[in-house]
């Protein structure tokens, strides 16, 4: 039997990581979110890596060898690239940011000088009045896309004054919602799986067991551009359990209701004989899973393998409808991959 998971904490716990604003290299006040969230739980113990991923290992007596269980925390996002003469922002986009998926997105803009500034994301030939059925033909890239302040600005002077600078993050609304079970927001790739891997600790600890062996957990900075995980996790581990989004849509397996195991994505084919097990555990415990495989898609299980990781690696995680774009996911998804992240930690 595995524990019970608290899905009021899960969705809550998700909502509020949702809402903190965590571009790539700008992802600081999520991973501090989550460490705070963690040290409630003593028996982890929580470092920081050099690159400001979180480290928490829960150390047991245990003939078995350790192993670890990454998720990232980081998301698409963008910096200022250029403040142009009308006093607007062009963007240099993090991550895999397609224009479409945030026109009209709301924004805030983290200025360096501490400020936050207000504004959304705009094709140059907005307005319907002026551009008419040109508007739709204007392609969405770098050079049409731009920020309009919520701020008097009409010049690069008046934008340089409200102390916004090249290179200041730019942040888009998550706007998350909660209905009939389903979770809608940008984001969910990854924090939904963050979510699931701190609702699976407070399980364990809220029923006062503990992993068969001990696990480092490592919650990652820097996914959304390739090398979120490549350092991080200690050479004696044995095998990376990698949770991070399953592809949903036209033509995948996965679905918002099931957890998926991912067998081969871009980045190549998982661990069998991992894969294997954690298939053995789902079918004991009665977990509701999928296999699938992903497009263009790669994972920080592969970047540690990349940078050398001497390591099994298997990929699991909730199925996300629309990925980055806007998201959308189910409890009953997130619920699965919990137990299956619990199941794993239980085993043998
Ligand atoms: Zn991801």
């Amino acid at each position: 039997m595995l524990p019970n998971i608290d899905t009021n904490y899960l969705i809550q716990f998700l909502t509020d990581l949702l809402n903190i604003h965590s571009p790539t290299g700008f992802a600081e006040p999520a991973v501090a979110f989550v460490e705070k969230e963690l040290s409630q739980f003593k028996q982890l113990q929580l470092t920081r890596t050099r690159k400001g991923a979180l480290a928490a290992k829960w150390e047991v007596e245990s003939d078995l060898p350790p192993v670890a269980l990454t998720a990232h925390v980081d998301t698409l996002g963008a910096v200022v690239k250029q403040i142009k003469r009308n006093g607007r922002l062009k963007l240099s986009r993090i991550g895999g940011v397609e224009w479409p998926t945030v026109e009209t997105e709301g924004v805030w803009i983290f200025a360096s000088n501490g400020q936050k500034i207000r504004g959304s994301v705009l094709v140059k030939t907005a307005s319907g009045h002026i551009f008419g059925a040109d508007m739709t033909k204007t392609p969405r890239d770098d050079d049409h896309m731009e920020v309009r302040l919520d701020a008097r600005t009409l010049s690069k002077e008046e934008t340089r004054a409200l102390g916004i600078n090249i290179g200041d993050c730019v942040a888009f609304d998550p706007r998350v919602e909660v209905t009939n079970g389903f979770v809608r927001s940008r984001f969910l790739d990854d924090k939904a799986c963050v979510a699931n891997v701190v609702s699976a600790i407070k399980s364990l600890a809220d029923a006062g067991q503990s992993p068969t062996r001990t696990v480092y957990f490592l919650i990652s900075n820097y996914e959304e551009v390739g090398h979120g995980a490549s350092a991080g996790i200690p050479s004696d581990v044995t095998e990376l359990l990698t949770v991070d989004m399953a592809v949903v849509g036209s033509g995948q397996e996965s679905d918002e209701f099931n957890v998926t195991l991912c067998i081969k994505d871009a980045g190549g084919v998982y661990h069998e004989g991992l894969n294997k097990k954690l298939r053995a555990l789902a079918e004991k415990h009665g977990i509701p899973y999928k296999t699938d495989v992903y497009r263009y898609y790669s994972s920080d299980g592969e970047a540690f393998w990349r940078a050398g990781g001497d390591v099994a690696v298997a990929l699991i995680g909730p199925g996300i409808d629309a990925s980055h774009n806007y998201e959308r996911t189910h409890t009953d998804s997130l619920v699965a991959t919990t137990n299956w992240i619990l199941a794993y930690l239980l085993s043998e």
